[in-house]
């Protein structure tokens, strides 16, 4: 059923179309620097390249687009993306539809990390999909000034099959970084590391590096005065929708005395957007990504606008995909940036879509009612449910836990209203409720702050 892959040595391509193989090998320069004519000219390349590899290799999308009466042959221009269907999460069920390769050419299986108890999403890599999750992590890494002098601590699981971990260990190894697999350890053993590896920078979840460095203090030594300069951020933000840090990314930037760097991936995109070191936003990656923001209806919005973020892959040849929904709301920085890149740049991450709130005409995101909490020393710890009152409007309730037993939270109301123009229903709970709550799925990874009960 599948054709081997030739690389045609004269054209520098794979016979199949597996495509940004040349990037990986630097055969060209990453695109970064590159102006907008030559940009838009190799990306349209590589778009229709793994357009025509994916119809050609996938049962799913070949059979989808000939019920939508879909010909790629109208397909020759990136605008025409447009004319292709959205693919979303829940279409990615069935891995045996969507691959594109024979099994045997799967090197190593990956799986979504599973939020809120949604089944996770198998993604099979082959050994060119491996590569590039090197080569994507490799630039990602340079453009936050990482170099081969670094060493790299680096807190995120490599094994049980998440992406995270692998793909930075791949990528600072490209880079001739020195690795530290520090891993899912707990706060104790990445201290330790820190201090017998002389390590320089970070890369892990940022309630992670927070209990790091509060470890440390505990333990009457100063995390500020260690070997680290640089903390990268993964899997939760640590800016606000107007590149602000939040609380906590400045409580870390204090307590390390290292500057953060926030970056946003998913497993199926497969895709790292970080930020340079002018740090306002991820810059996009354009021989890895097709990115579009769209609006409920699927249109596109203007540069600066906030809709869902749609990334197209470039490149990856064992389970690609087409215009995947990620669910996640931002928008696009046009303006260049001090650091000479051309490409444009991802804004935070400001929530999901599905987390979407309607509050009086507003709309809000849950994360942004809590951000405006977790900065003030008198907010412990807390979360938010939302369920739909008689009138279909959503009824938004803030359990809050406060470090002092005597404070009744009055000081909330006013914060939210003056920073989000949302005042929730507020409860006070105790602390230890709340902890309880937050961190009952996962005790080590993501708090989890919003429950859903719409
Ligand atoms: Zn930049």
């Amino acid at each position: 059923m599948h054709n081997m892959k030739q690389f045609d040595h004269q054209h520098n391509i794979y016979s199949d179309g597996s495509l940004v193989a040349d990037f990986f090998a630097k055969k060209h320069a990453p695109l970064q620097f590159a102006g907008e004519v030559e940009t838009k000219t190799v990306q349209t390349q590589l778009f229709l390249r793994h357009l025509n590899y994916t119809v050609t290799h996938s049962a799913f999308y070949r059979e989808w687009y000939r019920k939508e009466g879909i010909d790629i042959a109208g397909i020759t221009d990136l605008d025409d993306i447009r004319k292709l269907p959205l693919t979303r999460k829940q279409d990615l069920s069935d891995t045996g539809q969507l691959l594109c390769v024979d099994p045997r050419e799967i090197v190593d299986v990956c799986l979504t990390s599973a939020t809120s108890g949604a089944t996770p999403t198998i993604i099979p890599l082959t050994s060119s999909d491996l590569s590039r999750l090197a080569y994507n992590e490799e630039i990602a890494l340079a453009m936050s000034g990482v170099d081969e002098t670094d060493t790299l601590l680096v807190c995120a699981a490599l094994d049980r099959c998440f992406m995270a971990g692998i793909a930075y260990f791949l990528g600072g190894v490209k880079l001739k970084a020195q690795m530290v697999r520090s891993g899912a350890g707990s706060a104790s053993q990445h201290w330790e590391m820190i201090k017998f590896t002389h390590a320089t920078a970070i890369v892990g979840v940022p309630s992670l590096i927070h209990k790091i460095g509060q470890y440390a203090l505990d333990n009457q030594e100063d995390p500020a005065h260690s070997t680290i300069k640089k903390l990268i951020a993964i899997g939760e933000p640590t800016k606000d929708e107007n590149l602000t840090l939040l609380p906590i990314a400045r409580e870390l930037e204090r307590m390390w005395n290292a500057n953060i760097y926030s970056t946003y991936a998913s497993s199926e995109i497969a895709t790292t957007f970080c930020e340079c070191e002018a740090r306002c936003g991820g810059h996009l990656r354009p021989e890895l990504n097709v990115v579009e923001i769209l609006d409920h209806d699927g249109a596109p919005v203007p540069d600066g606008e906030k809709g869902e973020v749609v990334v197209t892959p470039l490149g990856v040849t064992g389970m690609p995909l087409i215009r995947f929904k990620t669910g996640d709301i931002s928008y696009l920085i046009p303006e260049k940036c001090s650091c000479g890149r051309t490409t444009k740049r991802l804004a935070p991450i400001v929530g999901r879509k599905k987390q979407m709130l309607k509050y009086k005409g507003t709309t809000v995101f849950p994360n942004a009612i809590l951000s405006v909490l977790e900065g003030d020393a008198r907010f412990y710890n807390g979360y938010i449910e939302v369920m739909k009152n008689d009138d279909q409007t959503d009824r938004i309730i803030l359990y809050a836990a406060l470090t002092r037993d005597d404070d009744q939270g009055d000081w909330m109301r006013d914060r939210l209203r003056a920073n989000v123009r949302v005042v929730p229903e507020i409860r006070i709970i105790t602390r230890e409720t709340a902890d309880k709550k937050v961190f009952q799925f996962n005790k080590k990874r993501k708090r989890m702050t919003f429950f859903d009960l719409r």
